[in-house]
């Protein structure tokens, strides 16, 4: 942050009113480094550099080629196994290859594939050129039909244990207006990046890249990037970059569970700052980034009240050209192009709330994206509601609630889906919103109505609870039935696996 200067070089000055003037100067300094944003040490420095202490490391080095669409990738990645077995092989998702043929691209399902592919199917992917551990070439095979995990064979590592993984390797992407691929001038970099996958009972999952909903699970890790873009590029990062004199952009983030990179020419940006984070909107039209700018610092200041404070110093909201309205990474979001239209702020506003509060429930609190989808998305549209009701007031809230929850509800759907399916159930977008977000936002009211201190309170202290690890709908169920010092399974059972129809 700037300080304030005194001009004093202009007009002949005495000195007493110099002294005076230097006086009220570091008077403004100080005052400066101790408000929010200035240059103190922030709380949540200390509370994230701890979050960061043995995390697996990630040092990336990323060249974006314009001309071929490519952007290759090199990543040394400091691995330590603490899932509590000896590990003979590792494995990194490698999502992008899903992007390979019509079958596996999840940006083909029917309803979306016009949107996506509006010049006909592009195919993606990844080409890998190096595969080391510990500086020597490791076997590796991918684990399934739609090579989006790579099993990487490796000298026994037992708990404890220690090594660096390289991968080098060089990433094609699809022209295709979805959370991955080339939009026109702008690339769209989601779930690119190979990153571990999570290592649950015993076994490496290795879901399928799920058309509907986001299948993406994995543990907090820390991130140091370096990327190479030819000039005139405006990069969004879930780590904030600066650009060095040598042309390169660095930047660094710690204990997030991904990562998440979108490049344009185009952007336009804007910055603020919400409490203690440096907000930054990147959009094409400075009224668009101005307006998204001011719905995230919002959105931050609402959910910082109440469900603790943000973890990062950083936040970004980015217009990409989605099928869908927005997609969350940790410290940065994508919105959707369609929701900056003029006519429709009411709509980006709702849209910037429920992805922001992802940055809590999917981010901050890690959760089953796969199977239990409900966990992260139906409390951020719970998460929504109740930024409403802090902005706008209760008849706005109930308004909304009614159409976003109540009616959800009353609505017939075919087959036995529910809010606790997982995200393989669901053969269309919106039935899956319709069920998990509205159905499941459902029980967080029913949950609002029970609690003393709310829903909120208890969701503050899951967050708390459960910061930068990864909760299961078990960890979910009894952190709620601590907080409510009763057993409410049975009303969770119901609202979430009874089938509706
Ligand atoms: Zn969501």
């Amino acid at each position: 942050m700037a300080g304030k200067r005194c001009i004093i070089s202009l007009f002949p000055m005495r000195r007493g009113l110099i002294a005076l003037c230097a006086a009220a100067v570091l008077l403004a300094i100080l005052l400066l480094a101790l408000l929010p944003g200035g240059d103190a040490p922030r709380e949540t420095d200390a509370r994230l550099a701890k979050a960061g202490e043995g995390l697996t490391d990630y040092t990336v080095t990323l060249r974006l080629n314009d001309q071929e669409d490519t952007l290759s990738i090199s990543e040394v990645i400091q691995y330590r196994n603490d899932t509590g077995d000896a590990l003979s092989s590792l494995m990194v998702r490698t999502w992008l290859n899903a992007f390979r043929t019509e079958e596996t691209s999840p940006a083909a399902l029917e309803e979306l594939y016009d949107a996506c592919y509006p010049e006909g199917f592009s195919p993606g992917g990844l080409a890998l050129y190096d595969v080391l551990w510990n500086g020597e070439r490791a076997a590796y095979a991918y684990a399934n039909d739609d090579q989006t995990a790579l099993e990487i064979q490796i000298p026994a590592l037992e708990n404890g244990g220690q090594g660096e993984l390289t991968l080098r390797c060089v990433a094609q992407i699809p022209a295709c207006c979805y959370r991955t691929g080339k939009a026109g001038r702008d690339y769209q970099l989601g779930n690119v990046l190979p990153l571990f996958s999570l290592y649950q009972n015993g076994a490496w999952r290795a879901d399928a890249y799920s058309a509907v909903g986001d299948p993406f699970v994995s543990e907090c890790a820390n991130f140091r990037v370096t990327l190479y873009a030819p000039e005139g590029y405006v990069p969004a990062c879930s780590a904030p970059l600066a650009k060095g004199e040598d042309g390169a952009w660095r930047g660094e983030l710690t204990a997030a569970r991904d990562f998440c990179l979108c490049l344009s020419p185009d952007y336009v940006t804007a910055s603020g700052r919400a409490g203690e984070t440096a907000v930054y909107s990147c959009a094409k039209t400075a009224q668009g980034a101005k307006r998204a700018l001011e719905y995230a610092k919002k959105a931050l200041e609402t959910y910082n009240g109440l469900y603790g404070a943000y973890p990062y110093p950083a936040f970004t909201v980015c217009e990409a050209a989605l099928p869908f309205n927005g997609m969350e990474y940790p410290g940065l979001c994508m919105i959707g192009a369609d929701n900056y239209r003029e006519d429709r702020a009411d709509t980006l506003e709702l849209v910037v709330a429920h992805e922001t509060a992802h940055q809590w429930f999917c981010a901050l609190v890690g959760s089953d994206q796969a199977l239990q989808p409900w966990q992260d998305e139906a409390l951020c549209e719970y998460a929504m509601l109740r930024y409403v009701r802090a902005r706008y007031g209760q008849g706005s809230y109930e308004t909304l609630k009614y159409y976003r929850a109540d009616a959800p509800m009353r609505e017939k759907l075919p087959g036995s889906l529910t809010p606790g399916s997982p995200i393989d159930y669901f053969g269309n977008l919106t039935d899956y919103r319709t069920v998990v977000y509205g159905r499941g936002a459902a029980l967080l009211l029913a949950l609002d109505e029970l609690l003393p201190g709310g829903a909120d309170g208890f969701l503050k202290a899951y967050a708390e609870e459960f910061a930068f690890r990864f909760a299961t709908w078990a960890d979910f169920e009894e952190s709620l039935n601590r907080y409510a010092k009763m057993d409410l399974s049975p009303l969770l059972l119901d609202y979430l696996d009874t089938r509706m129809d």
